[in-house]
């Protein structure tokens, strides 16, 4: 693709925009990043800019972006926002950045979507094929934006690609050689008109371009997804915790199989897994059906499944003291994770729930908390929510802090149980991200 003197406007300054704009320029073309927040806020994204000789705009958006050959937008921005309405009216093309970094990568891209699981299989995915010797880069969502080493990626070499239905939603000739789609579950539903089904047709958007060269992997426990691309042409792989697929991975007496059309190999046990909980063994399942289609060796898979330590703030393990077990499952912010969280374990449980509240409805974890959790400590702006909904079923008591939960822990917990922060909500009532609440909360534990 030669975008070579293109105009090409970046809506929102934030890492994929720079990453975009980065790229943009290195490939001759000529981009402009308009964002509407303050110059202050911009200070640091403003030196990149000018650094790099970038065009931009701040504080709103003006006539200038309209003047281009196509709009990149960021995730940050509403579907349904004036700037990308205008644009629409215009018929100006607007695309994603990794509908546009993806343009130029000749490795082979692995792009992960669902609800749950995204950073922590696109880890494991990029950790596994380096332990087997294949070259393979973190993008997307996770952290370096998919722009910013794209140009780096060499043709036998992959990019596992956290992708999100925001970025998704502006795709046009993305083609994966993996789509994966891990589970769909109501969340962010709020950006779809909550609707359903218009949120599980933005995450099919993964895998329209494919075709019968690439593989489409999905969850076979999950029904909505296989009902959406049965008329697909591209290579279907699916896996399952629950039953026996005949192209793909799945679980049988707690060993992982993958099957290649009827012919089945069994790879490993689950426990060579060091990340806990079932739901990581589903991350796992969906990594070994990309793997084992690339042909790595099962001894090489086994062993990057047992060095693969997990991600920051997902059941991570803090620190033992007295008997008693610390995790941060800060970036559990809905009840679905909360679910699988609390089933990760088999021990009793102290439990800090609460924070921005997203609608959340606790029905889904009634019976698990009933089963397993000693205490729940409520905190942030939905305290009372969390209180009145689980006082009446299990001892609940608001704290004003997380400080205040993990002192309160240290007392009450006994030797043997579990604290654990799966707080089922954002955090921006009291941190700044969930990767905030997780260190205070890790700092918390460690003073203690
Ligand atoms: P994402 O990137 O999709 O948000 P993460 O890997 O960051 O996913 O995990 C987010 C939260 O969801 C964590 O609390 C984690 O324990 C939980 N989780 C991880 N994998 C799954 C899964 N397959 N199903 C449900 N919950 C999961």
């Amino acid at each position: 693709m030669d975008i070579t003197n293109k105009k090409i406007s970046i809506v929102g300054a934030v890492r994929s925009g720079i990453g975009a704009a980065k790229l943009a320029k290195k490939l001759g073309a000529v981009p402009f990043v308009s964002d509407n927040a303050a110059k202050e806020k911009l200070a640091e994204q403003i030196f990149v800019l000018e650094k790099e000789g970038i065009a931009y705009e701040y504080g709103g958006h003006t006539e200038k972006i309209y003047d281009c050959d196509f709009i990149i937008t960021s995730p940050g921005v509403p579907t349904d926002s004036p700037v990308l309405k205008t644009a629409a009216e215009r018929k100006i093309k607007i695309i994603s950045e990794v509908e546009f970094a993806s343009w130029f990568c000749k490795g082979g891209i692995i792009s992960i979507t669902g609800t749950n699981g995204k950073t922590t299989v696109t880890s494991l995915m990029t950790h596994t094929l380096n332990e087997c010797g294949v070259k393979t880069y973190s993008a997307g969502n996770i952290g370096n934006a998919f722009s910013e080493i794209v140009l780096d990626v060499k043709e036998n070499e992959y990019v596992s690609l956290e992708t999100s239905s925001f970025q998704l939603d502006f795709t046009d000739k993305f083609k994966p050689r993996f789509s994966l789609i891990l589970n769909v579950t109501p969340d962010h539903l709020d950006r779809y008109n909550n609707s359903f089904d218009e949120y599980t047709a933005s995450k099919i958007k993964i895998a329209a371009n494919q075709n019968e060269d690439d593989f489409f992997v999905y969850n076979a426990d999950d029904q909505h997804t296989f009902q959406t691309m049965k008329n697909s042409r591209v290579q279907k792989i699916s896996f399952s915790q629950t039953k026996e697929v005949a192209v793909g991975a799945y679980v049988k007496n707690h060993k992982m199989f993958f099957s290649w059309f009827g012919s089945v190999e069994e790879v490993c046990p689950v426990s060579s897994l060091f990340i806990k909980g079932e739901h990581n063994a589903a991350n796992a399942l969906a990594v070994l059906s990309v793997v084992k289609t690339l042909n790595m060796p099962n001894k090489k898979i086994r062993e990057a499944f047992g060095s693969f330590n997990g991600v920051e703030h997902r059941i991570e393990f803090v620190r033992e003291l007295n008997g008693v077990e610390y995790y941060n499952d800060s970036k559990a912010t809905n009840v679905d994770s909360v679910w699988y969280a609390l089933r990760s374990f088999d021990k009793p449980l102290y439990l800090i729930l609460g924070g921005k509240d997203k609608g959340n409805n606790y029905d889904q974890i009634l019976e698990l908390v009933q089963k397993n959790v000693k205490k729940i400590y409520a905190i942030g702006s939905s305290a009372k929510k969390v209180y009145d909904y689980f006082n009446s079923i299990v001892d609940t008591e608001i704290k004003n802090s997380l400080e205040e939960c993990v002192q309160s822990a240290n007392k009450e917990a006994k030797s043997g149980s579990v604290l654990l922060l799966s707080p089922a909500c954002a955090s921006f009532d009291m941190f700044d991200n969930y990767e905030h609440r997780g260190k205070v909360f890790k700092q918390a534990v460690n003073d203690l």
